[in-house]
């Protein structure tokens, strides 16, 4: 069992400052209640709760002691969070660094920490840099333990359901969720940590998950359940289902989840030493549940005084998912209508959403954000298939690990710089969503030029790779498995092969 008291930690807390030490071991002190976005309404946590009970809309969760925050000031919070950095302690080694700004209701003994959070900020050589004409970043939440950023959400929502089961009455929960794969994968491993009480099933849109991705709640143990159509379609099966029946809905609609999320500006901030005012935040958008975690994190930690300057951020769009893009191409705020749009096949796949759920909490943050920084600082890109394919080849051909999404991170840096949104002195950070390795089937097919009409990518011949058979000509036997080739023939062989790698690799001889 990790410790969990003050006590316990007190040799090493003794060496660290006298005004942070009673601190760094945080206690629920928060006041947690569900708001609408539509009414205003209140309600208590108790319960899991997805929209209003009143006017249906989507709810995000509010600390009532805020004051709590407020009243500690920005220089404690940050030396806090700093001192913090070298606790050992499970509960607080992810995402719950920040605690005190997340889910502070929850008791550190049912934290759950399976290795989620403070993904590598891994700075572009300054190849990228130059072809992009800007410094920039890529945060590489692929390094999640299910290889995406959903975890960051996943483990507050799980946490969070972990703390309620504490209540025997509760019994056994059924966790669901619909997913464009990455959310199914991280729903179904932590799921899996809390087998005895908690049971997962996850809904994927036949055929629209790679092979990587649907291997992983496979692998957890989740029931799987395909259906046809696409993520919007399955979306809307998941609501009804958790409309009539007594499941634990999972998918970002749950505000649990975009608390998790806002894990990811905290880090940014404390990443760089909490001066992110020249910073420019990137990151793809599909349900849209990222990049209002994104945009609610910086706005908690410029309220409490923890960052002084708020940073851009610009969301990106493929223009074959482009809802939000189209919502806030209108300039006049007050004409502004939001539609959603039938998606087109997109290799950003785990963005490919026509409908975001989030859509009212995008559009009420963004207003806050802007009328807090008395500037528009929240801007919505658009990019194509090419540029998000080529993007992401050449940034993983420059040391990154980028997937379908990290690629169009950085087609978005690359448009909103064109489009001046961001000037050459500033700084990008890219959210590099998952880990190539779930989406390698789009690399192949770039390499392969195989990709279906419908995606409108011609991969660029210079960007492509294959593997080279060596297979010198005319030896008598070829090693195969269990037939072991004689010494004279391994010699031979060893020889022509040495020969025709050196004639393809064009070696000098010693
Ligand atoms: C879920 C996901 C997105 C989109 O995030 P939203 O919160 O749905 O906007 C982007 N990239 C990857 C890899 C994802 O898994
Ligand atoms: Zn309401």
């Amino acid at each position: 069992m990790p410790a969990t008291t003050y006590e316990e930690y007190t040799v090493k807390i003794n060496q660290f400052p006298e005004d942070v030490r009673p601190y760094l071991i945080p206690e629920p002190r928060g006041l947690m209640v569900y708001r609408c976005l539509g009414c205003g309404e209140e309600f208590d946590i108790a319960r899991l709760l997805y929209t209003c009970p009143k006017c249906g809309s989507v709810l995000l969760l509010h600390n009532k002691n805020k004051h709590l925050l407020n009243d500690v000031g920005g220089e404690k919070w940050r030396k806090i969070f700093d001192y913090r950095k070298m606790l050992n302690h499970t509960a607080i080694k992810g995402i719950f660094r920040y605690y005190e700004f997340m889910a502070p209701i929850i008791p550190l003994d049912r934290i759950i920490y399976l290795g989620e959070g403070h993904t590598p900020l891994v700075e572009a050589n300054d190849r990228l840099k130059e072809l992009v004409g800007l410094d920039f970043y890529f945060k590489n939440d692929g390094l999640n333990p299910s290889a995406s950023f959903k975890d960051r959400g996943m483990a507050c929502a799980l946490s969070f359901i972990n703390y309620l089961a504490e209540d025997e009455s509760m019994g056994n929960i059924l966790a669901i969720c619909a997913s464009t794969g990455d959310t199914s994968a991280s729903a179904a491993l932590y799921a899996s940590y809390l087998e005895d009480f908690l049971k997962s099933a996850v809904l994927l849109p036949q055929g629209k998950v790679t092979p990587q991705q649907l291997s992983q709640p496979l692998g957890s143990g989740a029931k799987v359940l395909e259906m046809p159509g696409v993520f919007d379609d399955c979306m809307k099966v998941v609501e009804s289902l958790a409309e009539n029946y007594n499941v634990a809905l999972l998918n970002s609609k749950n505000s649990w989840r975009i608390l998790g999320q806002e894990s990811f500006s905290f880090e940014i901030a404390q990443d760089f030493d909490y001066e992110v005012g020249d910073k420019t935040i990137v990151v793809p958008i599909g349900n849209a549940g990222n990049i209002t975690a994104v945009m609610s994190g910086f706005l908690k930690f410029y309220k409490s005084d923890v960052i002084d300057r708020l940073p851009k951020i610009v969301g990106v769009q493929s223009e074959h998912a482009d809802p939000v893009y189209r919502y806030y191409q209108v300039e006049d705020a007050h004409r502004r209508n939001f539609v959603p749009v039938t998606v087109q096949p997109s290799v950003a796949q785990a963005a490919m959403i026509g409908n975001p759920v989030s859509m009212p909490r995008v559009i009420e943050l963004a207003r806050t954000y802007d009328n807090t920084a008395g500037e528009r600082k929240i801007f919505v890109v658009q990019v194509n298939e090419q540029e998000i394919m080529d993007s992401m080849i050449v940034a993983n051909r420059n040391g990154n690990i980028a997937c379908t999404q990290g690629g169009e991170s950085l087609a978005g840096l690359r448009k909103a710089v064109e489009a001046g949104l961001i000037k050459s002195s500033e700084v990008g950070v890219l959210d590099s969503t998952a880990h190539i390795l779930k989406f390698s089937m789009f690399q192949e097919m770039y390499f392969n030029n195989s990709f279906e009409p419908a995606f409108k990518v011609t991969p660029k011949p210079e960007l492509a790779n294959t593997p080279v058979q060596i297979h010198p000509k005319g030896l008598s036997r070829y090693p195969s498995s269990g037939k072991p080739l004689s010494e004279d023939e391994m010699g031979t062989f060893i020889r022509e092969m040495t020969a025709e790698i050196a004639r393809v690799l064009n070696l000098e001889e010693k």
